[in-house]
């Protein structure tokens, strides 16, 4: 009989990355600027967070973060079913209801355990749930945990959509899930279109809006204000770990669907809560997500900056309308090697290889925040221009 753990040992492909010293995973930061951050012991432009409106070193969600803690102290200790609830929770529930536009919210402790409990809860046995290709991994493991059928649909392909709904139709409920940005190429999905179909075919809509939310919209409230379509949409999923500058997630809806998942959804009711200064700083970042519309501006001044920049100098870079514009590159080692010589030449970016993109599109994933100045950009756009021109990209 095999051991269990032979699989492990014979897993050389991390380290083989490591020791040819090109391993982009794991990198430790030592000091956190916003737009700026030390690693290495070297002061870099940070082009790799999600971290879209700068909100992470804002004072009124650090002073308000700090004084959760002196309220609640440092966490929860049990799960929102039982002794983990706090006012608070519930103070943030009702205003992400409000800013969305739904009937009801529900806070998770992450975005991943949202997809995982909303989608397992709502998709019974004799359900199906329809994704995007594209979608990210919790909403794939969210769909392994259900007892659900699993049909997916090209990417952003509606004929294809269209299709699978109408072949696939013996079912009792049918949900389509697809994210609001598609979180490695920056892409929207065409939510008015998705709407109208579901429609026609009986079907209910949720949207992923964790790059969405505090980006897209005259309001910053996510995909379905951008397409201006907000009652279309059933359940709106987001996350806290991006422009929200925290940890968690949410989902919103109708009361009653969200009281049946708050009942139901097992990677809430077991597991702990967020913890007091998390929740405080996501209520302090929708104070500034609605008072501070010109944050959301810059970014998208930022991001054309960037994205026209890239493409002027020859890169591809894909199909990215929003803050998150890839580096189409192609092979794993290829990547790993530009990305090294950006971050030695002072840039931090992501690598994205299979799974997180199909196989042979690795990519170098680059993202912008509204605390970005011109001068940084301009400053990466050289980096780019000098690494592209020796790897021979442009
Ligand atoms: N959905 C999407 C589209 C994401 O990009 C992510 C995070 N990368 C998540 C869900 C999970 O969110 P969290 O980081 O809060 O677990």
């Amino acid at each position: 009989m095999a051991d269990i753990f032979d699989k492990c040992m014979a897993y050389t492909a991390a380290r083989e990355v490591i020791s040819a010293g090109i391993y982009p995973y794991f990198k430790p930061i030592q000091e956190n600027y916003g737009s700026e951050v030390v690693a290495d012991g070297k002061r870099l432009i940070m082009m790799a967070s999600n971290n879209y409106l700068g909100l992470t070193v804002h004072p009124k969600v650090l002073e308000a973060s700090k004084k959760a803690i002196d309220k609640y102290g440092s966490g929860c200790t049990g799960s929102r079913f039982l002794n983990g609830t706090l006012e608070i929770h519930e103070e943030l529930e009702e205003r992400l209801a409000k800013f969305t536009g739904h009937e009801a919210a529900l806070v998770f402790s992450t975005g991943f355990q949202t997809n995982l409990g909303v989608i397992s809860s709502i998709v019974g046995k004799r359900d199906a749930v329809i994704i995007d290709r594209a979608d990210h991994a919790s909403i794939v493991d969210g769909c392994r945990l259900s007892f659900g059928t699993v049909l997916k649909f090209k990417h952003n392909d509606m004929a294809n959509l269209e299709s699978v709904l109408e072949t696939q139709n013996d079912f009792d409920g049918r949900l389509i899930v697809v994210d609001g940005v598609f979180s490695m190429e920056g892409d929207i999905c065409p939510l008015p279109e998705i709407v109208e179909i579901a429609k026609r075919y009986n079907a209910r809509v949720m949207v992923d809006d964790a790059h969405s939310i505090g980006v897209l919209g005259k309001r910053g409230a996510g995909t379905a204000d951008h397409f201006d379509i907000e009652d279309g949409v059933d359940l709106v999923m987001g996350t806290f770990s991006k422009s929200f500058a925290s940890l968690g997630g949410f989902i919103a809806g109708d009361d009653q669907v969200v009281h049946y998942i708050k009942h139901n959804a097992r990677s809430m009711i077991f597991s702990a809560s967020m913890p007091p200064s998390a929740v405080a700083a996501v209520i302090a970042c929708l104070d500034v997500v609605e008072s501070e519309p010109e944050r959301r501006e810059k970014l998208w001044q930022n991001a054309e900056h960037l994205r026209k920049g890239l493409q002027d100098l020859g890169f591809d870079t894909g199909p990215s309308q929003t803050p998150i514009i890839p580096v189409t590159i192609g092979e794993n080692e290829t990547t790993f090697r530009i990305w090294k010589a950006l971050f030695d030449n002072g840039v931090f970016v992501n690598s994205a290889v299979s799974p997180a993109v199909p196989p042979g599109r690795s990519l170098l994933r680059t993202s912008v925040m509204a605390i970005h100045e011109s001068s940084q950009i301009d400053k990466a756009l050289e980096v780019f221009k000098k690494v592209g021109k020796q790897a021979g990209l442009i």
